[in-house]
């Protein structure tokens, strides 16, 4: 199964496709992941995108086409793949569409995660992640065993630089005017279904669950 999860910063992206990997055993794509770690091991994709990363802009549609494209040729995205942030912009939906039609592929569903604009600012700002191995926690609704620490590997957690508040916004209005139009783009090509992002993970999940079933 080939899936784009689409939804605003903090819709849970990365929280329910940690699940669908569990569950239907396919790899998760972020970009965002893809490129914190290039940031961190300072190559020039991460010198590049840093400054746009830290102010909560988009880094342009060549370099993450270009990771995308790289990615999907992996053996491990033969049997499905979850894109998560990606695409983003309607010309990296053109462009992931022709990638994966050069390789007799195509998106089989769009799950759009719908979290009103209010709740994300509250979500993302008691976000922290964990920059050893990237798990995530909510200092309120998931905190870790210890405060302040990973309950895997024993790092101290961090926030990340967007997920203050002041880039949150910047980055909601980047959804709104860039993303948000992918919903239309999907819709009539058939693929989208829309999901209430409210709720217990557990909920959520059973509501994809049965978005893609459907
Ligand atoms: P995320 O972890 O998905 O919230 O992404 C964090 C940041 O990485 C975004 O605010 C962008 O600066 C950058 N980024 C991630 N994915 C993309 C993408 N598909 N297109 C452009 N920029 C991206």
């Amino acid at each position: 199964m080939n899936l784009i999860l689409l939804g605003p910063p903090g819709a849970g992206k990365g929280t329910q496709a940690k699940k669908l990997i569990a569950e239907y055993g396919i790899p998760q794509i972020s970009t965002g992941d893809i490129l914190r770690k290039a940031i961190q091991d300072g190559t020039p994709l991460g010198l590049q995108a840093k400054p746009l990363m830290a102010a909560g802009q988009l880094v342009p549609d060549a370099l993450v086409v270009g990771i995308v494209e790289e990615r999907l040729r992996q053996a491990d995205c033969a049997n499905g793949f979850i894109l998560d942030g990606f695409p983003r912009t309607i010309p990296q939906a053109e462009a992931l569409d022709a990638a994966l039609a050069a390789s007799k592929r195509r998106i089989d569903r769009v799950i759009s995660l719908e979290v009103p604009p209010e709740q994300i600012v509250e979500r993302i700002s008691g976000r922290r992640s964990c920059p050893k191995d990237g798990e995530v926690f909510h200092v309120v609704t998931n905190p870790p065993k210890q405060e302040g620490v990973c309950d895997r590997c024993g790092t101290p957690l961090v926030q990340r630089e967007d997920d203050r508040e002041d880039k949150v916004t910047k980055r909601l209005s980047v959804y709104e005017e860039q993303t948000a139009p992918l919903k239309d783009h999907y819709q009539r090509a058939g693929l989208l279904r829309q999901v209430d992002g409210v709720g217990t993970q557990q909920h959520i999940f059973e509501s994809i669950k049965a978005a893609l079933a459907g």
